[in-house]
């Protein structure tokens, strides 16, 4: 039987974080197993927010590096860079015929880019979901591994086959938002001011390169407030965060003793947070020291790139002929 096809991206726009391991590679590496899976560094669409390209090789180098030290085995999935595979820019140009100004325009993601950066909203920013919806449909998959952040991207992926599919004909299947937890997650910056992220927010987000001085220094500086005033609590969001963080990386023994703690009301935040960093800084070291070393391995990433591409481009070119065909560009 066939497996069911996966695919997820990621931008090499700067150091992987903690929400993109908990949000989606965690994920990956759990799927390659069960799955058809194709996880590809998506370098086209860093160009939408990042022109200048100077980082850009190195960020791809570690990047690759960091995805096989969290797990990723290229043995088991296609792991490969998105500008090899030139079939997605074929398949993006017939879908930017079937999307529209207005559906863009007031995707969620743009809106904050545009806001972040008034200077430059270029045509590939507003059309960043209908590539992001050929990076999936390429493959025909029909599971995306992501963050709670990309869900909306997801639905405008369905919207643009669906349509594809009632214009011409049936070609692709309708992918769907996936994580083995029970929703979507969100991880939080440090500071409860948004989402980590590689682009923004670089002191409250935690980086999978940061040494361990630095995971614990920022942890020291995670927002908190005087504490709860009444038993059981409700807990502010940034609160939240830390013993969500907690659940991911302590005993569950730790998260429950500080957990009785809050709503006792005899929390101290200073305590859980000197907990949380040193059960961070365990958790997180090993993977720093793996990337390390593979990102160093020139020989063997070009090596990884190069298998990846051969077999995400032999998958995109089967998907590319049946497009092809159901638009009516076959022409021998
Ligand atoms: P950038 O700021 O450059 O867009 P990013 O941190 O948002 O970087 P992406 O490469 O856009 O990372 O996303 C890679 C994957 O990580 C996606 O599946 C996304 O949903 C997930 N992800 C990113 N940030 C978080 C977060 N804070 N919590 C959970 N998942 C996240
Ligand atoms: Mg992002």
């Amino acid at each position: 039987m066939n497996k069911e096809k996966v695919l997820s991206g990621i931008r090499p726009t700067g150091f992987v974080h903690l929400g993109n391991y908990f949000g989606a590679m965690r994920n990956w590496v759990l799927m390659q197993d069960e799955y058809d899976c194709f996880f590809c560094v998506v370098d086209w669409h860093s160009l939408t927010t990042h022109p200048d390209t100077k980082e850009l090789k190195a960020n791809v180098y570690r990047l690759m590096g960091e995805l096989l030290a969290v797990g990723l085995d290229p043995e088991k999935c296609v792991l490969y860079v998105q500008s090899d595979v030139p079939e997605i820019a074929e398949l993006y140009l017939y879908l930017n015929m079937l999307s529209y100004k207005g559906e863009l325009e007031k995707t969620a993601t743009f809106k904050d880019k545009v806001r972040q950066h008034p200077e430059n909203v270029n045509a590939g920013l507003l059309t960043y979901p209908v590539l992001q919806a050929a990076d999936i449909l390429i493959h025909r998959a029909v599971k995306v591994p992501v963050g709670k952040d990309q869900e909306q991207h997801i639905e405008m992926t369905r919207n643009f086959g669906d349509r594809f599919n009632k214009r011409y004909s049936e070609v692709f299947p309708m992918p769907q938002a996936f994580s083995y937890d029970k929703s979507l997650v969100k991880i939080m910056s440090l500071d409860g001011t948004g989402k980590m992220s590689k682009s923004a927010n670089q002191m409250a987000t935690l980086y999978l390169a940061d040494d361990d001085d630095l995971i614990r220094n920022k942890i020291k500086k995670a927002k908190t407030d005087s504490g709860p005033t009444e038993p059981n609590a409700v807990k502010p969001d940034f609160i939240e965060n830390l013993f969500g963080l907690m659940k991911l990386v302590s005993t569950p023994d730790t998260t429950t003793r500080f957990e009785a703690d809050f709503n006792n009301c005899v929390i101290r935040y200073g305590d859980m947070k000197k907990q949380l960093a040193e059960d961070m800084v365990n958790f997180m070291a090993p993977i720093r020291e793996k990337a390390k070393a593979f990102a160093a391995d020139r020989e063997l990433i070009k090596k990884v790139i190069g298998i990846g591409r051969d077999k995400a481009r032999a998958s995109a070119d089967a998907t590319l002929q049946l497009v092809r065909k159901a638009v009516g560009v076959d022409y021998i």
